[in-house]
């Protein structure tokens, strides 16, 4: 078996923490280097006692030219001038690169796009291998019952969340629209009270529910007559992201070059 070894970019993270967590048992992946940025607190810190798993004598640093040398692959979820950190370090070195660092702007991602050009990227906005999954449900949900469904997404978030609909919401309606020739923008119903009337027919209805600690659960829901169909997703840690970002780092090592999404990982595209 050849073993694979990984840098972990933004080490200090919540997600950062996550990897090194579900790294630890790997028998295919091994953490060389640890880095963050050069304003980081963890400076000096041992990456695996900083993520609860132990120490791993590998301390958190910010010389990203000499931690990236070490690996074959990098994994990134800072900040977009994290990952504009890690490029300029990667531009000199190309090394194989898993991000999922959210929030990019056009200039940004073009940049990421060039670099892929080189070596092979996986970008995700969701490394959840049961929220890719659920996303290819719905469109072979909706698609196979088309009108006859009434599709309905709900959420569940914690009490802290400030954006509603949650953005994997967004992403399930958008695969429902599209898989049936409809357009969210036109289509969506956020929110119901009073008088509303019957149900457009066509209407892709969300509800959204916020309290405790719930980590994140989708369902959607396809109401037809005499029979219903729920896709459901229940996330409980940050673990299923960890989960599926190790997965895709797996999957890169057959890649030279190119710009990957999960549905590659996952056989699903
Ligand atoms: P976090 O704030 O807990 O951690 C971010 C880390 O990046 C911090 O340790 C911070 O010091 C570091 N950082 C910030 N600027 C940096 C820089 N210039 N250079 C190096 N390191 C820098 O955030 P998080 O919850 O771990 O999320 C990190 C990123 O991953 C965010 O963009 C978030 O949206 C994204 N995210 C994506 C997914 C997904 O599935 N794609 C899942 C969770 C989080």
């Amino acid at each position: 078996m050849s073993v694979q070894k990984v840098a972990i970019h933004g080490a200090a993270g919540r997600m950062g923490r996550a990897l090194i967590l579900a790294l630890q048992p790997a028998e295919d992946l091994e953490l060389v280097a640890a880095t963050e940025s050069a304003h980081s607190s963890a400076l000096g810190r041992d990456s695996g006692a900083l993520a609860g798993a132990g120490d791993n004598g590998i301390p958190i640093h910010a010389d990203l030219g000499a931690a990236f040398a070490q690996a074959d692959v990098v994994i990134d979820f800072t900040r977009p001038e994290g990952l504009a950190e890690a490029l300029d370090a990667l531009e000199q070195q190309p090394r194989r690169l898993v991000s999922g660092t959210t929030g990019l702007d056009p200039a940004q991602q073009q940049r990421l796009e060039r670099y892929a050009e080189r070596c092979a990227v996986v970008q995700a906005a969701n490394f959840s291998i049961g929220v890719n999954l659920c996303i290819r449900l719905t469109e072979l949900a909706a698609r196979a019952l088309d009108d006859s469904a009434d599709i309905e997404i709900i959420e569940l978030h914690h009490r802290d969340k400030v954006d509603a609909p949650s953005g994997t919401a967004l992403r399930l309606g958008r695969a429902a629209a599209a898989a049936t020739g409809r357009s969210l923008e036109e289509q969506a119903v956020y929110s119901r009270v009073g008088h509303t009337g019957p149900r457009p027919p066509r209407a892709i209805g969300f509800s959204t529910v916020r309290g405790g600690d719930i980590v994140g659960e989708h369902t959607v829901l396809l109401a037809a007559q005499g029979e219903q169909v729920e896709i459901r997703h229940r996330a409980t840690s940050r673990a299923n992201f960890a989960g599926g970002a190790l997965r895709a780092a797996r999957w890169l090592a057959d890649r030279d070059g190119g710009l990957y999404d999960m549905p590659d990982v996952l056989g699903l595209a």
